[in-house]
């Protein structure tokens, strides 16, 4: 059988190997977040990683594993194991396979102390500190920015090399990029074919949709491939390119992206990390819109969302958990017989609990979810998943002024029935997107550039 090259020779010109160390993460209580960043990072410059290994907080094992990888791939890259501890041995480790001496380094000693004092530790710099200082001779150190852990990167005559990296993620993420990735940018060709991806993110409808209006792309298009990648806050979808230089990469993505926007702009509300509630909240900003919210099944999950993300304080203005049936009554003022003849999980209920935290909290906007989030309460008419959610748009108290040229808002009011698939948090989750994206849907009017 006539074996096809591995995908990585293919690719990419620079091959490592990943090595995370940790007891931990052989017991399995840390996860390896670590390996899985660094290789996604490094192919997005053309660096391949060829395996990843994991080895525990032990000197032979660690050198055992460095060694193995040193003499397959010739290029390595450890995290964890730098601290000040007796169970970090790292750097150790690789002094002991490059036979190499341990000297103490001034410039990180230095910097040591210096943390020490900045940090308002009590007393001087502790002795088991000193030990991060000692350094392998002829190694080059990498400088830790976010943290007392410095790296190494070390190099025998052959041009085999091993970078170490700290464990604690945002410190290593750091180090990486400030320190180690334009060593390895340096050593790749520019011209090296490279990963590069772009994701475009949707909510609202199911993948099976999506793939249907999208199926005459197939597998991939224009030499991008096409995936599918459902959350339960909606579905990604993925254009990835691999087999081109970097500039080439990004214009083919560019054109993959646009054929997307074509068919999909009325699903597609944001790329790589963007929150939805971060984009309800920049549209709200540019209404002048002001919000508030009343929640009875996702118990505050709607609030969380929005006031996790930063500066939101001057678009939301707050929100009602109103579980009770009491509380949507006297706090929100949902009239009883509503209640009594349709139930809490129903449109009227949703209508007054919108109205209700808009008139009482004083903003333009009003949303509400009402819902039977299960894994009980659900009946044949109403099955767990049911959910409704309302919206109401009128001038708040006191008014704000209408952006630049833009109408007095017309008062409107909404509600729509969702059915919520999923575990009990799932519904919940879900139904907070979906507030999200109905809120997005129903202001767009209301926003200026989206006029
Ligand atoms: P420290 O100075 O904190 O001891 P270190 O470089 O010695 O840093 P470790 O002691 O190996 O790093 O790990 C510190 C913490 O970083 C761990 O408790 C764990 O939370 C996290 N960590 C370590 N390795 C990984 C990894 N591969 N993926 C994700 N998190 C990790
Ligand atoms: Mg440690």
């Amino acid at each position: 059988v006539a074996l096809s090259a591995p995908l990585s020779a293919r690719i990419c010109q620079l091959n490592v190997e990943l090595i995370t160390i940790g007891d931990e993460l052989l017991l399995g209580f840390t996860i390896d977040t670590n390996a899985a960043w660094l290789a996604r990072e490094l192919a997005s410059f053309g660096v391949a990683v060829t395996r990843k290994s994991t080895c525990g907080d032990n000197i032979q094992e660690i050198v055992d594993t460095i060694r193995a990888a040193l003499d397959r791939t010739g290029a390595v890259i450890t995290t964890g194991g730098l601290g000040p501890t007796a169970d970090d041995l790292t750097n150790e480790s690789v002094a002991k396979l490059f036979d190499a001496e341990m000297e103490l380094d001034q410039t990180v000693l230095d910097h040591l102390k210096a943390l020490w004092t900045s940090r308002k530790r009590p007393g001087e710099l502790p002795q088991a500190n000193y030990k991060q200082a000692m350094i392998p001779r002829g190694a080059q150190v990498l400088k830790n920015n976010y943290g007392t852990a410095p790296g190494i990167f070390i190099e025998d005559k052959s041009g085999r090399w091993v970078a170490t990296l700290p464990g604690v993620p945002s410190e290593m993420r750091g180090m990486f990029t400030e320190s180690l990735r334009p060593i390895l940018t340096e050593r790749g060709s520019d011209r090296a074919k490279v990963i590069k991806s772009r994701t475009l993110r949707t909510v609202g409808v199911p993948e099976s949709m999506l793939a249907e209006r999208l199926s005459d792309l197939g597998q991939g298009f224009g030499g991008l491939s096409l995936a599918y990648l459902p959350h339960v806050d909606g579905v990604d979808i993925r254009l990835t390119s691999r087999d081109l230089p970097a500039d080439e990469a990004e214009h083919a993505l560019q054109m993959g992206a646009n054929e997307l926007y074509n068919r999909l702009d009325d699903i597609i509300y944001g790329e790589g990390d963007t929150e939805l509630a971060s984009l309800v909240l920049e549209m709200c900003r540019k209404g002048n819109l002001r919000l508030a919210v009343a929640e009875s099944c996702t118990g505050g999950m709607l609030g969380g969302q929005i006031t996790r993300i930063a500066g939101a304080s001057d678009i939301f203005h707050g929100g009602l958990i109103s579980y009770d049936n009491r509380v949507k009554r006297q706090l929100l003022g949902v009239l009883d017989s509503d209640i009594q003849e349709h139930g809490a999980v129903s449109e009227p209920v949703a209508r007054q609990m919108a109205k209700g935290i808009r008139i009482r909290l004083g903003t333009e906007i009003g949303l509400s979810i009402t819902g039977i989030a299960g894994p009980g309460g659900g009946t044949p008419e109403k099955p767990v998943g049911t959910v409704w959610i309302g919206i109401d748009v009128a001038e708040g108290r006191p008014p704000i002024p209408r952006p630049d040229g833009l109408p007095p808002i017309t008062p409107f009011q909404e509600a729509r029935l969702f059915h919520m698939v999923g575990s009990r948090d799932e519904i919940r989750q879900r139904s907070v997107q979906a507030a999200l994206e109905f809120l997005r849907r129903s202001i767009a009017s209301l926003i200026p550039s989206h006029t």
